[in-house]
């Protein structure tokens, strides 16, 4: 497959624009040629071609659109999907800990195996359509546990993205759910490898510290150790896990994973937000790699990450939904914004979000799962997006982010591919039937909320 007469931005080693350029893609799956001034215009500076070429059949011709690498959502909750909408019973909670008892640890525990995938299936479809190739996902399904995973990787697999599955290992519903939990991690892993096939790999989920007995997590450490999975774990996303964690282990969250031997080069820590200066030093030191969640933060008013402190520090921080929105620009913009309000200083921001949301997560998917996307390079796999976006000032590898902020940021994704498979073509899903989908997934919501 040929895309033509692209614009490219190619996140490559010398971070190159390119205009009018082809980028051929291998039935591997991979980049295997990018070429600038060539394109059905044929008016380039390139000699290898002798002009105007006739697309074939797989061929795409980008009119002129612009082609970047597809996005990555380095942290989120797919069975969060079918909450949409959902009334919640009683008075509005009102701190981090009600939100997770009133609506997260409900919902989780009425899931059934049908609500997984079709959550899952249903979520894909929309983080397909917003320009989205790789999501690293947590679940929780505390009664349907046993082969959840395998229900998600079947809706990934359908759809055709790119994702690292785990379950959320957690003491709060009782030592047996636990055990499930260790287990449904340790098969899960066991079965598809850290590094699966590329498209569909494993890490192994833990909840949260405020939530994890020590027993448990040594327990999880133990099991880790042989296969090397890395955790994906939630850390001091809210000032009461700080609090616990200080109150009955005399510890921070970080220091306490870090001496269990949770907290390594492997970890992915989402959140990061109730941090000491210790603790940011340490996890620069430990190189463990933070994910950045910012409108999820802001939506539980549980504060603001110190993402300027941390990329400071050398911590490696990617960027993430947590589930609140398909949408990784909406997350990009708020993690720009947020630090400035944050320090009074409309100068900051700029370098660390940018990094966050399109170099971070791509060393942090690299890094953890071999797997090599984020550049429009030959050898890279081929995950890329096709975008209407026309820019109506010079757009240039040295003016990015302004583009990146103003305008690519809201322009509609026209095509999808991941894997070199087109998952996204003329705005629709074109692997699953994306309204049958949707119609499917609402009678599942409809019988999950009775049940809630
Ligand atoms: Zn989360």
């Amino acid at each position: 497959m040929i895309i033509r007469n692209a614009r490219v931005v190619t996140f490559d080693a010398t971070n190159r624009v390119l205009e009018n350029a082809d980028v051929e893609v291998g039935s591997d799956g991979a980049i295997r040629r990018v070429e600038a001034g060539l394109g059905a215009r044929g008016k380039g500076r390139g000699t290898l071609s002798p002009g105007p070429q006739p697309l074939a059949p797989a061929d795409i011709d980008a009119h002129g659109r612009l082609l970047m690498p597809a996005l990555i959502n380095c942290h989120t909750h797919l069975y969060s999907t079918l909450a949409r909408g959902i009334t919640l019973p009683g008075r509005a909670p009102k701190n981090f800990p009600e939100i997770l008892k009133k609506l997260w640890w409900r919902l989780d525990r009425a899931l059934n195996p049908d609500d997984v995938y079709y959550s899952a299936l249903v979520g894909l479809v929309d983080c397909a359509k917003n320009g989205v190739g790789t999501l690293v996902d947590h679940h929780s399904s505390p009664n349907a546990c046993a082969g959840s995973l395998d229900q998600i990787e079947r809706a990934f697999r359908e759809v055709g993205l790119r994702g690292v599955l785990c379950y959320e290992t957690s003491d709060r519903d009782g030592p047996a759910k636990a055990q499930a939990a260790l287990d449904e991690n340790v098969r899960f892993i066991e079965r598809t490898g850290r590094a699966g096939d590329g498209l569909i790999a494993a890490s192994f989920g833990l909840h949260a510290s405020f939530t994890l007995s020590d027993r448990t997590l040594r327990q999880a450490v133990e099991a880790e150790e042989s296969l090397g999975a890395g955790f994906h774990i939630h850390v001091a996303e809210d000032r009461s896990d700080l609090e616990h964690a200080r109150r009955r282990f005399k510890k921070t969250v970080v220091a306490r994973l870090r001496d269990l031997g949770v907290m390594t080069d492997r970890t992915l820590a989402a959140h990061c937000v109730h941090v000491t200066a210790g603790d940011i030093t340490a996890l620069a030191k430990l190189g463990a790699n933070v994910v950045h969640n910012p409108q999820s933060n802001s939506n539980n008013a549980v504060g603001i990450a110190k993402l300027l402190e941390l990329v400071k520090a050398g911590v490696l921080v990617g960027l993430g939904s947590d589930g609140y929105s398909p949408r990784m620009w909406e997350e990009f913009k708020t993690a720009f914004h947020l630090q400035k309000v944050r320090t009074g200083d409309p100068r900051v921001g700029y370098a660390e979000a940018y990094a966050a949301a399109l170099l971070n997560n791509r060393t942090i998917a690299r890094k953890l799962w071999g797997m090599d996307i984020g550049r429009i390079e030959a050898g890279a796999r081929a995950d890329l997006i096709l975008v209407d976006y026309y820019p109506p000032t010079p757009l240039e590898a040295t003016n990015l982010f302004g583009h990146f902020l103003f305008g690519i940021a809201n322009a509609p994704i026209d095509t999808l591919i991941v894997d070199g498979r087109v998952v996204l073509k003329d705005k629709r899903c074109v692997t699953v039937d994306e309204a049958a989908v949707a119609e499917r997934a609402t009678r599942q919501a409809k019988a999950l909320w009775q049940r809630f």
